[in-house]
């Protein structure tokens, strides 16, 4: 099930860098949870992080998105896999972009005399 974040939110900003999903970002008026992101800290922690250290406890369970622990688990593993591809796609960029910069400094200037 994905936690999510009543209006009681005083938008005290420590939750959001503690989420290890990116879940949480500001919303219109307070702070919410992407329920599609939500694991309740599944594969990371043993106890949501956000709950721990909300100091105005509104974070209960979402009931709008009842899963199993082995959902919760199999959504962790699919955001794992998919920050995975992220980061190659990027570290494949930086390679190619420090290629090009490479040629580009090997070929000559035309002269301008
Ligand atoms: S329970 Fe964990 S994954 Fe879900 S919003 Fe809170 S910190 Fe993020
Ligand atoms: S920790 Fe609690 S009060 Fe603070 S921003 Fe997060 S949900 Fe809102």
């Amino acid at each position: 099930m994905a936690l999510m974040i009543t209006s009681e939110c005083i938008n005290c900003d420590v939750c959001e860098p503690e989420c290890p999903n990116q879940a949480i970002s500001m919303g219109e008026s307070f702070y919410e949870i992407d329920p599609q992101r939500c694991t309740e800290c599944v594969g990371h922690f043993g106890e949501p992080q956000c709950v721990q250290i909300c100091p105005v406890e509104c974070i209960p369970l979402n009931p709008f998105h009842l899963e199993s622990r082995e959902q919760l688990q199999a959504k962790y593993e699919r955001l794992t896999a998919q920050a995975q591809v992220q980061a190659e796609t990027r570290a494949e960029f930086a390679l190619e972009v420090r290629s090009s910069a490479s040629v580009a400094a090997q070929v000559p200037r035309a002269s301008t005399d």
